[in-house]
């Protein structure tokens, strides 16, 4: 039942500015996706684009205002413990588990799901992904709403994910109903997502919460091999990881290697394409920005606080695309703990293209 939707769009969107206190603009929004209507709203991963979870037409809406495959499931948000009891088969032990201990957070369980939930929000598929957001407007929208939010990222699909609004409006203006305006969000990566469908349960898409906080709790947890690598003939299990993904316009290539040798090799090739005519850009950090020659730096944070990578690294794809940069270089990141996720996303950006320095010998 894969179909895509192409239609042109000329909505009047209402674009309000937005804290939890705001009742009269949370209630509004709420009332509109109780008829159906679409909400772009900020939780504490990226903006969400919402629609009713339980209502087939607006699930059509979320895929159609996206550009979104319909193969590819949506997330239904929830606000409360009790809500997710009448949307999947069985609240598990395991399942509760996780939800005591990473609930409200950025954490996505996949469940058997019950009759409640219609094929059109699940890609197809027999089980449904819950999280319980802990942003406050996420919450009372939630509520105000209805109590289910089916809601992926409020990008065009194949976009970075936004994390401040002036990208969800750039996307979704005239697509959408209300966006919210609630500032910059506090993580920057989307939830971690885990199976608990299968034994041992899987991790399917790695975020803020890492491999060893799931073991905590859940003994032994297995990560989908895709997460990391590029081998042809592995599917990942989230439908949604096969598509291109988090992609800037220009192209992007990761550099891993020692730290000054990484320097070195992005500067010569950063001239190569400048002599070329290319616009370079290069996403250094705290420790390294001022060593570039590139037209455009940016200081993703320090390398040792993988907080502020996560929170930098959407805008500053994103920015390169509002500076028309044609070529892009990133150093690499460590690929433990939430740097998993760091570097899953940047992979994707990149198409898998890295040069591995210590295999390369330097050009003279
Ligand atoms: P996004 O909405 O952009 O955060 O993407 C949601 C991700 O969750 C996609 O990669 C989906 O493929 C994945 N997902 C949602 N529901 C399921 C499910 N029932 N089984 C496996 N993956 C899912
Ligand atoms: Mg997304």
């Amino acid at each position: 039942m894969k179909y895509m939707v192409y239609m042109e769009f000329a909505m009047n969107t209402k674009i309000v500015k937005i804290d939890e206190t705001n009742e009269s603009a949370l209630r509004e929004a709420g009332q509109v996706l109780q008829q159906g209507g679409l909400v772009a709203f900020p939780t504490e991963t990226v903006y969400g684009l919402g629609g009713d979870a339980l209502n087939k037409e607006s699930s059509r809406k979320i895929y159609a205002a996206k550009g979104r495959p319909s193969d590819n499931p949506l997330i239904v948000h929830i606000a409360d413990m009790e809500a997710l009891v009448p949307i999947v088969k069985e609240v598990t032990p395991e399942a509760e588990r996780i939800a005591q201990s990473f609930w409200p957070g950025p954490l996505t369980m996949i469940l058997p799901k019950s009759d409640k939930v219609p094929y059109e929000t699940t890609g197809g598929l027999d089980t449904v992904a819950v999280r319980m957001p802990s942003h406050p407007v996420a919450r009372k929208l939630i509520e105000y709403g209805g109590g289910y939010v089916a809601a992926p990222s409020a990008n065009t699909s194949g976009k970075p994910s936004p994390t401040v609004a002036k990208y969800v409006i750039e996307d979704m203006d005239g697509r959408v109903d209300m966006i919210l305006d609630g500032g910059e969000v506090g993580i920057g990566l989307e939830s971690t997502i885990i199976d608990l469908t299968v034994t041992p349960p899987q991790i399917l898409r790695p975020g803020y919460v890492t491999l060893d906080m799931l073991e905590e709790i859940l003994e032994h947890v297995d990560v989908d091999k895709t997460i990391l690598s590029n081998e042809s003939g592995l599917a990942p299990k989230a439908p949604g990881m096969k598509y291109r993904h988090y992609a800037p316009s220009g192209e992007l290539t990761i550099v891993d290697g020692e730290t000054k040798q990484v320097v070195a090799y992005i500067n010569q090739e950063t001239e190569k394409q400048q002599v070329s005519g290319q616009k370079v850009g290069v996403i250094g950090s705290l420790e390294t920005k001022d060593l570039y020659g590139a037209d455009v730096v940016k200081n993703i944070g320090s390398r040792l606080d993988e907080e502020a990578i996560a929170r930098n690294l959407y805008r500053i794809l994103r920015e390169f695309d509002d500076e028309k940069v044609e070529v892009i270089f990133s150093e690499s990141f460590s690929g433990t703990g939430m740097g998993q996720a760091i570097m899953n996303r940047l992979l994707k950006a990149a198409g898998h293209k890295v040069i591995h320095l210590e295999n390369k010998k330097m050009e003279e």
